[in-house]
């Protein structure tokens, strides 16, 4: 037979054991941590649209410095032939042909010049698009900061509480029988928690169910006494 002293450890251990399950369960359902995790998941779509509109960006960028290289070299191009045609001593057939030439180069001139501003326009648009998502995400990110800050703040006080639990516990454990013990864990795994409860007036803890007294008899000759209903030890 258990002695008492081991029934009233175990008691004292379950205790213990429920705090920690209870500080658990609240350190995982703040409501602070719902806001958290809402702030974070629209920080990452806002981080999305930001970098979809900044790679836009680099390719506009890229876009505007190309057509801006080409007309560079196609002016370079009119400048040299309008030289030419203008220094003279061709004859009059390639006069003509550098003429022509140079109203050519300029008609594309003017397009290149029309696409220029085209993407210049493009790209400042981008521009402004891009610096507001990264404003929006800035915003985003210091509100997911501050509420981060306070779950942290939240879970330093509840892990201190259960430090000084899993400290306690540490002193109980050792009291207690090892073939008690794993008794125990293993009745608490399948009984949400509770495994050892106290018979009061006739009624389990556990199950608050009643036990007649021929039935108490019955429970008192086992090693460790379970409730007849739900298996619990039962301290009686
Ligand atoms: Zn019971």
């Amino acid at each position: 037979m258990k002695d008492m002293q081991s029934f009233g450890d175990l008691l004292d251990l379950q205790d213990v054991d429920l705090d920690i399950d209870r500080l658990l369960h609240t350190r995982g359902t703040l409501p602070i941590l719902d806001d958290y995790k809402s702030a974070h998941g629209a920080t990452v779509v806002a981080k999305g649209e930001f970098e979809r509109l900044d790679g836009e960006l680099k390719l506009a960028s890229r876009d505007l410095d190309k057509a801006e290289g080409e007309l560079e070299i196609l002016e370079e191009k009119l400048g040299r032939e309008e030289q030419r045609l203008f220094a003279g001593g061709m004859s009059a057939r390639e006069t003509e042909n550098m003429r022509n030439e140079v109203i050519s180069l300029r008609s594309k001139q003017s397009e290149m010049e029309d696409l220029v501003l085209g993407l210049i326009d493009a790209r400042e648009a981008l521009e402004q698009l891009t610096n507001a998502a990264g404003a929006r995400l800035e915003e985003l990110k210091a509100v997911e900061a501050k509420l981060e800050a306070e779950v942290a703040q939240a879970w330093k006080k509840i892990d201190a509480e259960l430090a000084r639990r899993e400290g306690s516990k540490a002193e109980i454990v050792p009291l207690i029988p090892p073939d008690f013990l794993e008794m125990y864990e293993r009745l608490r795994d399948a009984k949400q928690g509770v495994a050892i409860s106290r018979l009061v007036d006739g009624v389990c803890g556990g199950c608050h169910l009643a036990l007649s007294a021929a039935e108490q008899l019955e429970v008192a000759a086992e090693d460790p006494p379970l409730c007849l209903h739900c298996r619990r030890i039962l301290v009686l």
